[in-house]
């Protein structure tokens, strides 16, 4: 789970790191009133989504004055923002953090994250900062020192050293970033980040150093375990199809395909997304109904795959292992009977009570398309998604239903 910028700076300020004196607001005036508040000869309107690279898309704006405040609010909220980091459609912009300008003498890159490869969190600091992290580790990776943390022995005072040494700080500042590290090690356990990153850690005019931008994301299995953490969120930054499927416990996540795709098991559903692709197709989703499955959860999976307007055939690829195919059947026609169904359906069923899921499907005179296997199933959700859904006369989907495997 990701949280907004203002929210991290929240936290960061709960765990000693220090960062700039702001507010958050939802209407121009807030803003304004916000701005008021904090005594500063100027201030930075920075419009809040889960995405970064906001700077350059315009999602930042250095205001000198209240109607500044104000006008750049106001440009802001309301609006949808695309960076380099969301996709074409950009997220909505519900608010804006309004806080003190900085005086900048020097930008870094600090974050702490987990290092699957060390199986340790690791720190991540580099002198380049401000600028895109990953451009500065493939282009210059010497510039960027990693500092792998003992999970037994904790953050040592000798690793915060090594950092500031890589980072060119002085004593003083030298210090800071120990408090700033240490912060952060305690954050991401005690909140169970999965990633903090500061990007740009700034060296201000009077050499303190200060978090200008805070991104934390979170392990999705830990938030029940923090409900402060669990508030946080905002559904407004998630896909709406991807949100509505956590609440069903569904594995969803959207593709820009037009074949809806409803699988049991992850591995199954890659697989079914690999052949629709060599069969010519592209998925519009990836979709794992899970083992232990129910006749609402797959009405709520169809229904999730058909709210897309995009879909224009319907692949359903289920081996009954755990889940019996007549539980799956069940479902299905339940969604389809509620949701007027206009896009043919093609349903691959195997293993146990197949014969009564199968017998169902056909029975529906619902016009569904049952393929034998996943090859045949792939071609034919490929081909069905070609034709125009109009131009389809009903007599061949209850035929090609007969004329499916027993
Ligand atoms: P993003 O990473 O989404 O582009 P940042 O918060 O990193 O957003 O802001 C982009 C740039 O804007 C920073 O690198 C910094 O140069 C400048 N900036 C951001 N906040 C302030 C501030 N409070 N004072 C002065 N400059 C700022
Ligand atoms: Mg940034």
């Amino acid at each position: 789970m990701n949280i907004h910028e203002y929210q991290a700076k929240q936290l960061f300020k709960e765990f000693a790191i220090p960062a700039p004196q702001g507010a958050v607001a939802t209407t121009p005036e807030q803003a304004q009133q916000a701005a008021q508040s904090l005594s500063s000869p100027a201030w930075v309107v920075k419009a809040q989504i889960h995405a970064g690279a906001r700077g350059k898309a315009g999602g930042v704006k250095v205001a000198r004055n209240l109607d500044e405040v104000k006008d750049y609010s106001a440009a802001m909220l309301g609006t949808r923002l695309v960076t380099h980091q969301t996709d074409a459609a950009g997220l909505p912009v519900n608010s804006v953090w309004v806080e003190e300008a900085s005086a900048i003498n020097q930008e870094y890159y600090l974050s702490l994250l987990l290092d699957r490869e060390s199986e340790r969190l690791i720190f991540i600091a580099s002198a380049a900062g401000g600028m895109d992290i990953e451009a500065v580790a493939a282009e210059t990776p010497e510039k960027i020192v990693r500092v792998p943390v003992h999970p037994a022995a904790g953050l040592q005072p000798y690793q915060c050293r090594q950092v500031s040494a890589a980072l060119g700080l002085g004593k003083e500042q030298q210090s800071q970033l120990q408090t700033i590290m240490n912060g952060l090690y305690q954050l991401f356990l005690a909140k169970d980040a999965s990633q903090i990153e500061i990007n740009p850690l700034i060296q201000t005019a009077d050499g303190k150093l200060v978090a200008l931008d805070g991104k934390i994301n979170f392990d999705d299995n830990a938030i029940p375990l923090h409900p402060d953490i669990a508030a946080m969120r905002d559904a407004s930054q998630e896909d709406a199809k991807e949100a509505e499927a956590k609440q069903f416990d569904l594995n969803y996540i959207t593709l820009d395909g037009n074949i809806g795709c409803m699988v049991n098991g992850a591995g199954l559903a890659m697989a079914t997304m690999d052949m629709v692709k060599l069969k010519g197709g592209a998925p519009a989703n990836f979709l794992d109904v899970g083992g232990g499955t129910n006749k609402d959860k797959v009405k709520a999976a169809f229904k999730l795959i058909l709210s897309d307007g995009t879909t224009k055939a319907v692949l359903v690829n289920i081996f009954g292992g755990i889940v019996k195919c007549d539980v799956i059947a069940a479902g299905i026609l339940a969604a389809v009977e509620e949701m007027h169904l206009t896009i043919p359906v093609v349903v691959r069923l195997e293993g146990t009570n197949v014969e009564q899921g199968l017998a169902m499907l056909k029975d529906s005179g619902l016009g569904l398309y049952a393929a034998e296997d996943l090859n045949s199933a792939a071609e034919q959700a490929v081909k069905l998604a070609e034709v125009d859904a109009g131009s389809r006369p009903s007599s061949t989907l209850t035929s090609s239903m007969e004329g499916g495997r027993p």
